[in-house]
């Protein structure tokens, strides 16, 4: 008789630096964590030098029940490693998240931004997808975390989208995850600017190229501060890494 393993899918890591990346394809890592439910990180190299310095931060990245490559530097690291993993872009898997939960009129919750960001991001996405059922909005500049959290809580959110940039949505969904024990939870930075149409995401051929960065750079020269040195550093360790130095 078939037993119901097969139908279960597991996860496959790799390591970078010490922490787990999910090797999922796009349509994998969105099956996987429909299932499974929990806390999904989209991770860049930023994150993985706060966590080697910041031990909370690393049993965050441990304990999350997903962690795809969200960015090019990950994608990067990962092939000098020898593994060819997809980046994942947060932006385009939480849209993903939205329609398929969307699908099940699944209770949603928009936690992050600025309140006229928040707001136009969640008109832009329901006028796209009218039967998003929203649960809960919030924008990402609150005082207080424990009316926020216990608000979310009782909300019954299935999918929490939380956009308070890293480390602290991390954190933040960390707790979160304990009072919506069924819940798909992830952090996507700057995703309700984008939803809003504040900020336009590069065009295709920057995407398809891996030069995102370049492009929001050039937009955002305040940016350059978090590309260098991070990424080029990041790059050094992982050869050092390969090559065990
Ligand atoms: N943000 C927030 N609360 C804060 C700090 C930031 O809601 O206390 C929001 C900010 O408005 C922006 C997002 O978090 O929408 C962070 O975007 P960023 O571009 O830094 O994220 P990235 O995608 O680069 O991680």
């Amino acid at each position: 008789m078939l037993g119901y393993n097969w139908l279960i899918m597991e996860r496959q890591t790799v390591k970078l630096q010490g922490f787990n990346v999910d090797t999922f394809t796009f349509e994998e890592a969105l099956e996987y964590i429909t299932e499974k439910h929990g806390q999904v990180v989209t991770i860049n190299p930023e994150m993985i030098q706060y966590a080697q310095k910041n031990q909370d931060f690393a049993n965050v990245l441990e304990n999350a029940d997903m962690v795809i490559p969200d960015g090019i530097g990950v994608e990067i690291g990962l092939k000098i490693l020898g593994y060819h993993v997809r980046r994942i872009p947060g932006v385009e898997f939480a849209r993903k998240l939205i329609d398929k939960f969307s699908e099940k009129s699944l209770p949603i919750a928009f936690v992050g931004a600025k309140p006229e960001i928040v707001e136009k991001a969640v008109l832009n996405v329901h006028k796209e997808n009218p039967d998003m059922n929203v649960c809960y909005v919030q924008d990402g500049y609150f005082k207080d975390d424990e009316r926020v959290l216990k608000e979310l809580g009782e909300s019954g959110a299935k999918l929490v989208l939380v956009a308070l940039g890293s480390p602290k949505q991390e954190f933040f969904i960390k707790r979160a995850k304990e009072l919506l024990p069924g819940a798909v939870l992830i952090g996507i930075g700057g995703s309700f600017d984008v939803w809003s149409g504040v900020v336009k995401r590069a065009p295709v051929i920057y995407q398809k190229l891996g030069l995102e960065w370049l492009y929001r750079t050039v937009k955002e020269p305040q940016r350059i501060k978090r590309i260098f040195p991070t990424l080029p550093l990041f790059v050094l360790n992982v050869i050092k890494e390969k090559f065990g130095a």
